[in-house]
């Protein structure tokens, strides 16, 4: 079973429904630097934050700053992040990673470069780095440099799918073209897109049991429709119209 409204319609209808269901972002929020964020978002791999931040601070406390990283003893740096998933893979990833940084800038640990790039450009010198796909990549040019592109995590890509934005079988990394193809390019839509959605797939579209009775896209989402039937005006009415701040805090 399929709703007729057409999946560009889905999606625009989502990011209405959650920009008033959520807190709505800016794009002036304090954000971490560009570096801690492709950093942090190798390290973030298959890892829950608190040992992705463990990981973070340790490496720097045994090498004090990227210079130090960078020269450091590659199974040092491994058992510094050793909280991390995969420690002996990311480890020579992130020395990777600095060099080409420190390549393109001529000896200095930052991305600034990229606030002057086109789009294209600074995606394709991203993701050609080891570790670094479209998700790591969008995520730096969308938060840093406000670029107008859409990080697609496993949130993202569930709710897309179930909703019926993309199709059923589509891979995330066709998630983020179609999504951005029905999109406008505007980074402070994107931004809420992707974090609305980031937050619904951690609280209320969640992997195992989505808790559908609370959603505000039931009226338009495939899986709903296959295991509730058409959404009742009943069960459209009893749908909370915001984030409840006592069902818990948004994730970070
Ligand atoms: S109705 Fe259910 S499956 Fe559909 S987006 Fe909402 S929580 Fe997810």
């Amino acid at each position: 079973m399929e709703y007729t409204l057409p999946p560009a319609e889905k999606t625009w209808e989502n990011h209405l429904l959650l920009n008033a269901f959520y807190p709505p972002l800016t794009l002036e929020q304090p954000r971490r630097t560009p570096m801690r964020e492709l950093i942090s978002t190798i390290l973030s791999h298959r890892t829950t934050h608190a040992d992705e931040e463990l990981a973070y601070d340790r490496m720097l406390e045994a090498f004090g700053d990227w210079a130090g990283v960078l020269a450091a003893p590659t199974t040092e740096l491994a058992h510094a992040i050793r909280t991390t998933r995969w420690p002996d893979t990311q480890a020579p990833r992130i020395q990777e990673v600095l060099r080409r940084i420190q390549t393109q800038t001529g000896g200095e640990f930052h991305l600034d470069f990229l606030a002057d790039w086109p789009v294209e450009q600074g995606m394709q010198w991203l993701t050609d780095m080891p570790g670094i796909g479209l998700k790591t990549a969008s995520l730096v040019l969308l938060f840093n440099f406000h670029k107008p592109v859409l990080p697609v995590d496993t949130h993202v890509h569930r709710i897309a799918q179930r909703v019926g934005m993309i199709g059923p079988k589509a891979s995330a990394d066709k998630a983020h073209q179609v999504l951005l193809e029905q999109l406008p390019k505007d980074a402070l839509v994107l931004l809420n897109f992707h974090k609305h959605n980031y937050w619904h797939g951690q609280r209320i579209c969640l992997f195992s049991k989505p808790d559908c009775p609370k959603c505000p896209l039931k009226g338009f989402c495939n899986y709903y429709l296959e295991h509730y039937g058409p959404a009742t005006p009943e069960a459209l009415a009893a749908t909370p119209k915001q984030w409840d701040t006592a069902w818990g805090a948004l994730p970070h």
